[in-house]
């Protein structure tokens, strides 16, 4: 069954520049051939044609992002060599890093109209990289959610079907990629959501080694899971973003003080060289991810997706990680525990919105009232969750046993990785749902991210790159890639692979 009577956004679209990758732009671009404010220009216009349905967006700057790109176009017009590979090429932003010049809301009620007095590091070096920011993407709510139905503003839809969600949190970033509103965005993943959003909009999205994106800035979810990165609609893409985005930040004390692999030069390398050729490398699928209960199409375009593989020259071995049937159960204790204190700090005092401040009530009155008014059900629904798991009594047998369970995952991880380079999983149990399906019923909704939680919980690194339309849906899959901590660079090369494999 195909779905194309829903599939226009897609299939329409408005300019050759809003279909071109980020890297042939900033070719053109860097060439002379077409200006950043052409290029800016006509995705500002491409989302003024298509947001009105999408929903990508909770703000679009377009004065911002064209003066940045003003700069861009007159530092080349005085022969300044580029700030960056992608220097001039227009990027979306998930509402969730702070940017001094536009809103930071992460898509919350309490943080409405909310201005930080300070960029997020990322944002500083998106910046510094001439990157024109277009505006800031849709999201759930805190970043809480898989289909941006929890989002106080309301759900982005899927180009593909625009009666389906484009996943979550970050369907915003996935949306405006997928359509042709930008050709580069940034996400986070603190159990999927940037890998989650990409397998469902045929968009590539990379979750890096916790620790190598600064978190400075970048609202907190679950401190010890949270990460940004790239989304793109190529590997290249995605990688060179991967470049100007990872570092060393003083500013985050979680931020590992070591290189960041060279990641371009594998790419270049990949495509123009041995054309997909993955000899030598050693694949793993993971048992726990192919079964029964997904979708029939999504599997078979995994099992496409090893076969490919395969004929590329990989060995593909079957592994087992037994701990990984229990990383739902661990993160969403994990997870609400974190999230009940670190969204401790909006109290209505500081930030955002501030309920009974009518010289009635009192301080602590007026906290309670500005948190019931702000936050939503799914962001209220995790506070206490969290609150009671840690409260006393219950802190060892909820938390401290959903962190040994964390324990378990890494050693599954660790051992697979002593037999394979990488792992690989369908992203997705299901194609796109429909908007609508899953909101009454919390776990069904918290089920979607089987397959992306379990890399979080350990820390390491992973993709989602395009696995093709699934036969029964007519809707994009796409294939998980998994590597070690600080082996983004294998993520790199095999999507790469995979992708020129696929055309
Ligand atoms: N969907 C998962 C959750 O609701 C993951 C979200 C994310 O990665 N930010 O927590």
């Amino acid at each position: 069954m195909s779905q194309s009577q829903n599939n226009y956004i897609v299939d329409s679209s408005s300019s050759e520049l809003t279909t071109l990758s980020a890297a042939e732009l900033a070719r053109r671009i860097h060439g002379g051939e077409v200006s950043s404010r052409e290029v800016t220009q006509a995705h500002l216009d491409r989302i003024a044609d298509t947001d009105d349905v999408l929903h990508s967006f909770l703000h679009v700057g377009a004065e911002a992002a064209l003066s940045a790109a003003d700069s861009v176009d007159e530092a080349l017009a005085r022969g300044e060599q580029p700030a960056s590979p992608l220097a001039g090429v227009p990027l979306a932003l998930k509402d969730v890093f702070t940017t001094t010049d536009a809103p930071t809301t992460a898509a919350s009620k309490i943080l409405e109209g909310y201005m930080s007095p300070y960029d997020a590091t990322v944002t500083k070096k998106l910046r510094e990289a001439g990157i024109p920011i277009l505006g800031k993407t849709n999201l759930d709510e805190f970043a809480m959610g898989s289909s941006t139905e929890n989002s106080a503003y309301g759900p982005t839809h899927n180009p593909y079907d625009v009666e389906r969600t484009a996943g979550g949190s970050g369907g915003g970033s996935a949306a405006a990629l997928a359509s042709g509103q930008a050709p580069l965005a940034i996400g986070t993943d603190t159990g999927g959501s940037i890998r989650q959003p990409a397998a469902l909009t045929n968009t590539v999205g990379v979750k890096p080694t916790y620790g190598t994106v600064s978190r400075y800035g970048l609202i907190a979810c679950a401190s010890s899971l949270d990460q940004g990165g790239p989304c793109a609609r190529s590997v290249l893409d995605t990688a060179l973003l991967h470049s100007v985005i990872a570092g060393h930040d003083p500013f985050d004390a979680t931020s590992v003080d070591e290189s960041v692999a060279p990641i371009a030069p594998v790419i270049e390398a990949a495509k123009e060289g041995a054309e997909g050729d993955l000899r030598g490398l050693k694949v793993g699928v993971v048992r726990q991810f192919d079964r029964e209960g997904y979708q029939p199409g999504v599997l078979d375009a995994f099992h496409q997706a090893v076969a490919q593989l395969t004929a590329q020259g990989a060995e593909v071995i079957e592994v087992d990680c037994p701990h990984f049937d229990d990383a739902l159960a661990a993160y969403y204790l994990i997870l609400p525990c974190e999230v009940s204190s670190n969204l401790a700090r909006f109290d209505g005092m500081r930030y955002g919105c501030r309920v009974g401040d009518d010289g009635r009530h009192s301080a602590e009155q007026v906290m309670s009232l500005s948190r019931a008014e702000g936050f939503g059900p799914e962001v209220k629904r995790r506070i206490i969750l969290g609150t009671y798991a840690l409260s006393v009594g219950y802190y060892d047998a909820y938390y401290l046993q959903a962190q040994r369970v964390r324990t378990l995952i890494a050693r599954d991880f660790a051992r697979a990785f002593e037999q394979v380079d990488v792992l690989v999983s369908p992203t997705t149990p299901t194609t796109a749902f429909k908007l609508g399906e899953k909101v009454s019923d919390p776990l069904e909704m918290y089920n979607f991210d089987l397959c992306t939680l379990p890399l979080n919980l350990a820390g390491l690194c992973g993709m989602s790159v395009p696995s093709g339309l699934a036969a029964d849906t007519g809707l994009p899959t796409g294939l998980q890639i998994m590597a070690p901590a600080f082996q983004d660079d294998r993520l790199y090369r095999v999507g790469a692979a995979f992708e020129v494999g696929r055309q």
